[in-house]
């Protein structure tokens, strides 16, 4: 079996995760109430290779069909998960500080910024680490 045929099970047994989804379970702690909410992610990416309880929504039924991965969880959950989010966009703007590549890796060389304009104008002879 493949590649493909993996992704088209995971998408049917997905489809059928969130057809029997409790609205009212944290999927990550088991949080049982009413305060749960949608946390929804596209990035093209398999996200359940970073988090294994994501339903993959390509081939659920309704409104949500094909808008990523979902994950359903309680307010502590989902506020971890948004300052995750949140301290990996600060590590990533600290990159801003190097000279990087088309795929955002660091090209070892800090750069120097204009006051000005915000613009890289000199490499400087330090490495990032
Ligand atoms: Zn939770």
């Amino acid at each position: 079996m493949g590649f493909a045929d993996d992704i088209i099970i995971r998408r049917r047994v997905d489809a059928r995760r969130f057809k029997e989804l409790d609205n009212n379970k944290c999927m990550l702690c088991g949080a049982v109430g009413q305060d749960m909410r949608s946390f929804i992610v596209s990035a093209l990416y398999n996200l359940a290779e970073v988090i294994d309880e994501m339903i993959d929504l390509n081939e659920v039924e309704g409104d949500l069909k094909g808008r990523g991965w979902y994950l359903r969880t309680c307010k502590t959950c989902r506020g971890k998960l948004l300052t995750a989010l949140g301290e990996t966009a600060d590590s990533c703007r600290e990159n801003r500080k190097f000279k990087v590549g088309s795929d955002g890796e660091v090209i070892t060389m800090k750069v120097k910024l204009s006051r000005e304009t915000g613009e890289y104008v000199e490499e400087i002879n330090e490495t990032k680490d």
